[in-house]
């Protein structure tokens, strides 16, 4: 007698092969790994003589493996980085006034638990977004929550949430997460409104989850970007009470980059015409 169209197969029905069946409930467990590899294994356990426990104990690390990757994609994909950079990719020999050691300890994502901050300040072109980046992805890895966002695209989208009556839920978003990242304060002058929400999200994520803030500017001239003396001295306080400074002043990495290219199709160019 066949079952075959049943919608439901209820556990312990004899309908369909024991594959259909395990697919089945694998899904609905969702363990797509054990699902994926299950065959596979069970072939490579039978030939090497691996017994029943030891082939479980492979496939569901496989499972967990897996769910860990995709974990991290997730939270890779939540923190919206433009762009997902590491420090494998970084270049320390072209910033020398940036501090290795700093940024690799940095990279441990030892500071995340002490709730402390990071502010990278140096010229446009020198790799504080790029750190920036790489410092939120050790931390995705780590297994925290990141969320990257520029100074500006910040604040205009605080005021939107204030007009739109959802400010309160913005906060409280923002102060939840463990690692906020706000890039490029100080190419935008705020508005008064804009400062002063720019101000309560770094106040209220204060000694409650880590910020990491790129600027352009040194301190002194924060004053221009925020408006009121008052206000920076007190973000300020906040902002670097624990605080690591990654110090990257030093040639534009994009111009040094682009007048390189240049000199080689410079030389290649000569190569080409000078005769032998
Ligand atoms: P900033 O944010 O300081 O203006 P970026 O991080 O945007 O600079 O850097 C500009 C470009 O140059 C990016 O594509 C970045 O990946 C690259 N870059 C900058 N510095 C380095 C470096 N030291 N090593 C490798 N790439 C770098
Ligand atoms: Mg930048």
């Amino acid at each position: 007698m066949s079952r075959a169209g049943d919608d439901k197969m209820p556990i312990g029905t004899t309908a369909g092969t024991p594959q259909v069946l395990l697919a089945h409930h694998l899904k609905q467990l969702k363990l797509p790994t054990v699902l994926r590899e299950y065959e596979k294994l069970a072939r490579e356990c039978a030939r090497d003589g691996v017994d029943h426990t030891r082939y479980l104990l492979r496939l569901i690390e496989l499972e967990l493996i897996d769910r860990e990757r995709r974990t991290v994609e997730r939270r890779i994909r939540a923190a919206r980085f433009p762009a997902v950079k590491s420090l494998d990719t970084f270049d320390f020999t072209a910033i020398p006034s940036l501090n290795k050691m700093l940024v690799l300890e940095l990279a441990r994502c030892e500071y995340i638990l002490r709730r402390e901050n990071i502010i990278a300040l140096g010229n446009s072109g020198t790799g504080k977004t790029h750190v920036a980046l790489a410092l939120g992805l050790a931390v995705c890895q780590k297994g925290f929550s990141v969320l990257f966002t520029t100074a500006a695209a910040l604040v205009n989208q605080l005021m939107e949430a204030r007009d739109e009556k959802r400010l309160l839920r913005m906060q409280r978003e923002l102060a939840a997460v463990k690692l906020l990242i706000v890039d490029e304060l100080g190419y935008v002058p705020l508005s008064p409104t804009g400062a002063e929400l720019l101000f309560e999200t770094f106040s209220q994520r204060y000694e409650r989850g880590s910020t990491i803030v790129t600027s352009n500017l040194p301190f002194e001239d924060w004053t221009q970007v925020l408006g009121s003396e008052r206000l920076t001295g007190a973000l300020l306080d906040r902002l670097t009470h624990h605080v690591s400074i990654l110090a990257m002043n030093g040639d534009s990495y994009r111009l040094k980059q682009s007048a390189r290219r240049r000199r080689t199709a410079g030389a290649d160019q000569n190569q080409a015409t000078t005769p032998d």
